[in-house]
């Protein structure tokens, strides 16, 4: 059969060696797994190739996700709001990466980008792309006070000050600033539907597919409250360069929207078929760090 080596058991994966004695530590309430990324629970145990090779940063001390617990968050007055400025002719296409699906953007100018907020300089977007669960009750990689959403986007961007290109800056020190989004079940969510149209026509990994001009502030809430943390990437190489941006307020999708994300496959044409979906990585430590807040919490642990 194909495709029925390609994944390898986790058993003795480097991966897992580094990384158990950390995520046997963190909890994720209402959830099962414990380990790696949760997509393994929907493959026959077997651990989603993403997940077998080394990792860059073993023994990490601000890896990501995390669960935000809004009491525990500290309203910083000094955070500024975010600017945000997006270009829609700069984004270039979509594709399927065999573990999510990604609009990646042209980032040889300054043309789409975020400054500000918890920034100190200029980072240029390079790609956003969306994890979710394959049922509603989870799929977010953040929680907040325990809550995991169905799906969260997250807009990566990178900095183009300090950096030469994206690559330089994933492991650089404050090389990248990723928005975080939460989605949840509710109204039809107009310009999500335009990706949404396009996902049948990258079911497979690797299958890629022309984007006509988006705006992904079009994906962004009315509310631009914020928590932002210092972190590391939630994929290999989990490098620790992210400052994480992660609106409080979710935007709303409808249920048949999300359940579109789900027709997709993380394998290639031709292979045992597997569900995209748990694409997501378990929490992690806060160990030592402080989630800070835009805001005020008036409404203290009240979630939308
Ligand atoms: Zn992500």
């Amino acid at each position: 059969m194909l495709g029925r080596n390609t994944w390898k058991t986790s058993a003795f994966s480097l991966v897992e060696q580094m990384w158990v004695p950390l995520w046997s530590r963190s909890m994720r309430p209402g959830r099962w797994c414990s380990q790696h990324s949760c997509a393994r629970r929907t493959s026959n145990n077997t651990l989603h190739p993403l997940w077998t090779g080394p990792v860059s940063v073993p023994g990490g001390t601000r890896q990501s996700p995390i669960n935000i617990q809004w009491r525990d968050s500290v309203y910083d007055p000094r955070l500024k709001p975010l600017r945000v400025s997006y270009d829609a002719a700069s984004c270039l296409y979509v594709w399927n990466t065999g573990y999510l699906f990604q609009v990646e953007f042209d980032d040889a100018t300054e043309v789409s980008g975020i400054s500000g907020g918890p920034l100190e300089n200029h980072y240029r977007l390079k790609q956003f792309h969306f994890h979710w669960g394959a049922e509603n009750e989870g799929g977010s990689e953040h929680t907040v006070d325990g809550h995991a959403y169905p799906a969260e986007l997250h807009l990566v961007h990178w900095n183009s000050v300090k950096y030469q290109n994206y690559k330089e800056a994933v492991v650089g020190e404050n090389g990248l600033a990723v928005i975080g989004v939460f989605l949840k079940l509710g109204a039809h969510h107009q310009t999500l539907q335009r990706l949404v149209d396009i996902l049948p026509e990258i079911k497979h990994k690797d299958a890629r597919a022309a984007m006509p001009p988006f705006d992904p502030s079009t994906l962004l809430p009315t509310c631009w409250d914020y928590w932002t943390y210092a972190g590391s990437l939630t994929t290999p190489p989990l490098t620790e360069s992210a400052t994480w941006i992660i609106q409080k307020e979710p935007v709303e999708v409808a249920p048949s929207q999300l359940s579109a994300f789900r027709t997709l496959l993380f394998s290639a044409l031709g292979e045992e078929e597997k569900m995209m979906v748990n694409n997501y990585r378990p929490l992690q430590p806060l160990m030592n760090r402080k989630v800070w807040a835009s805001f005020q919490a008036t409404n203290e642990g009240t979630r939308s």
